[in-house]
């Protein structure tokens, strides 16, 4: 066994046992919680590793980095004669903020998950480029809930509207909101954003925005998953506690 896999299954033991303590303590599922593995930093050999410990759900925030990326591994894995994962089982989703104009060929790359769409120009992009592939594209809205100025996401008090906005278009499926925890030293610090976006997701499902596919929250990072846990995060996006 190689060095890099042994330490990611090391680092995965340990964070699938702090998500364990943290549904436990909020009284969750484990199986309502997913990891998504950001790959950033890591190269092919850490995500082949990744993905033959079972991780499924790989993630980028650069468009470039998705490209590349996500052929590498799919010529990797389709290389691979015996056993094991195979491309069809892996799921890369974009994390990071995304232009119109790089739209289309991030959909080429079958990304199943836009996390970070944060207006209706963009969504209605994704949309168009979605239309002429006959598909549809998961999303979630990006939410701006700490006070830090963040260069991207929606204002809590304009994402209900919005949402609403993007379930009228018919080739992109409202899944749910995401945001990214403010940076603190001490981690209680990050619970308010979170808190707030499952507040602003249970009023957008009150109201019915987006229906039964409005299901996830996407928080909670290597530094803060345990808090977004607790909050009702279904998707974390992890990466340096994972790879490094
Ligand atoms: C890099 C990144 C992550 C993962 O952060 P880590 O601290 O490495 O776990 C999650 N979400 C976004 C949007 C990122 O860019």
């Amino acid at each position: 066994m190689s060095a890099i896999r042994n330490k990611i299954e090391k680092n995965l033991l340990h964070i699938r046992e702090e998500i364990a303590a943290a549904c436990k303590r909020s009284r969750r599922s484990v199986g309502e919680v997913q990891i998504v593995a950001v790959t950033k930093s890591a190269d092919l050999e850490g995500i082949r590793a990744a993905v033959d410990l079972g991780l499924t759900e790989l993630a980028e925030n650069r468009v470039q980095q998705l490209l590349e990326r996500s052929a590498e591994l799919s010529e990797a894995l389709a290389k691979k004669r015996n056993g094991g994962p195979r491309g069809g089982d892996v799921h890369w989703h974009m994390i990071g903020h995304l232009q119109r104009n790089k739209v289309k060929a991030v959909l080429d790359t079958g990304v199943t998950m836009i996390h970070s769409v944060d207006s209706l120009r963009l969504a209605e992009e994704i949309n168009a480029r979605a239309e002429r592939m006959e598909k549809t594209i998961d999303v979630l809205l990006q939410v701006n809930c700490s006070q830090e100025l963040q260069k991207f996401g929606v204002a809590v008090g304009a994402a209900s509207y919005l949402g609403e906005m993007i379930t009228t278009l018919k080739n992109v499926r409202l899944a749910g909101l995401m945001t990214i925890g403010p940076l603190v030293e001490n981690l209680s610090d990050a619970r308010p954003a979170f808190s707030r976006l499952r507040e602003l997701f249970d009023e957008m499902r009150h109201e019915g925005i987006g229906g039964p596919a409005f299901k996830h929250l996407s928080m909670g990072m290597s530094q803060d998953f345990p808090v977004a846990i607790e909050e009702g995060a279904t998707l974390l996006r992890i990466g340096r506690g994972l790879f490094e």
